[in-house]
């Protein structure tokens, strides 16, 4: 019986396999092994989703047990370590899933990651030398260092050397040979752009932002006023309340069609108008949750159910409001209301 290679850890395969058994590779373009572990990576992406990110950590590393070469699950690993703030954490997986598998996405999210990280190495020299820093993010760090024991506890069969530090051992059967033209796939494919574009560079001016996140609504909810804020990449939009639609709904449309439209943003923060202009309803949406919403509305959700759980940090009347956290310095995946310290 024909067998093919694994090209990581050249084990032998059945002639046109997908994926291979031993690691997780892919073997072919196109091909998955996403499939064997759905169920698995369905999980963690919910519990990502909750912002339960110990879970959501655990559940990936146990999937990269079974199939340490899988990509999807390296991006997830990553993109739960972003949503915290850990940037540093974050490029490495991104670095790893890319010398799995070639990615613009993915390529785009390192970018990103490593853009904060000398946005934060630039606050350290700051604060060295006596200027003060605006907003400290110390909870990111906190779960960051928490999550990164997490990490090496259970990641003790990552034993072995890589020439970009300890965590390239993930891949110890050698360096990943190259398997470009095999499109991986996310678990959240990026939507392919039917919208408005938005030209990429400066951040782009208020009004054409409002303009485009109009567009994206298309008069539901009113959209009153947009800002992006290109040191957080938080872009902050203003709806209108809608009559009969309760907030929190006016709320995901509104942030999804910010984040639509603003291609830099990470986070939207969402206000909620009411008699008079007073807020009503506050939260924020990451550009990871939304692009979760949009797999899921386009597989059939309704955007009322994708509210209940894609936005974060929710404010209504009544709440007490989280303390010294402004949500536009808050990273994506910090928890409103986060605990003592100690
Ligand atoms: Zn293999």
């Amino acid at each position: 019986m024909a067998t093919s290679a694994c090209p990581l850890c050249f084990e032998a395969n059945p002639a046109g396999s997908d994926f291979c058994e031993a690691c997780g590779a892919p073997l072919r373009e196109g091909a998955v092994s996403d499939d064997a572990v759905y169920r698995e990576i369905a999980e963690a992406n919910l519990l990502r989703v909750r912002q339960d990110f110990k879970g959501a950590a655990d559940r990936c590393l146990a999937v990269l047990r079974r199939y340490p070469n899988n990509a999807t699950v390296h991006v997830l690993l990553a993109d739960v370590y972003a949503e915290q703030g850990a940037w540093t954490d974050a490029a490495q997986w991104y670095e790893m899933a890319l010398d799995l598998q070639d990615d613009d996405a993915v390529r785009r999210k390192l970018d990103d990651v490593r853009n904060r990280v000398a946005s934060a190495e630039t606050s350290e020299t700051l604060a060295k030398i006596g200027v003060p820093e605006r907003k400290p993010m110390v909870w990111g760090y906190v779960l960051a260092v928490g999550l990164l024991v997490v990490a090496v506890a259970g990641g003790a069969f990552l034993a072995g050397q890589g020439s970009r530090g300890g965590q390239r051992a993930m891949t110890s059967m050698g360096d990943p040979i190259d398997v470009s033209g095999v499109a991986p796939r996310l678990l959240n494919p990026p939507e392919p752009t039917t919208e408005t574009p938005v030209p990429a560079g400066p951040a782009p001016a208020r009004d054409s932002l409002l303009q485009a996140i109009e567009s994206e609504t298309r008069g539901a909810p009113v959209v009153l006023r947009a800002v992006f804020n290109p040191r957080e990449r938080v872009v902050t939009v203003v709806a209108q309340a809608e009559t009969a639609v309760q907030p929190r709904v006016t709320a995901a449309k509104a942030a999804l069609a910010a984040l639509a439209a603003s291609a830099e943003a990470v986070t939207a923060t969402v206000l909620v108008e009411g008699e008079g202009g007073r807020v009503v309803f506050a939260a924020d949406l990451s550009a990871e949750a939304a692009r979760t919403a949009r797999a899921a509305l386009a597989g059939g959700d309704t955007v009322e159910s994708q509210a209940e759980v894609i936005l974060s940090g929710v404010w209504v009347p009544g709440s007490v409001p989280s303390e010294g956290t402004a949500p536009q310095t808050s990273p994506p995946g910090e928890e409103p209301n986060p605990p003592s310290p100690g």
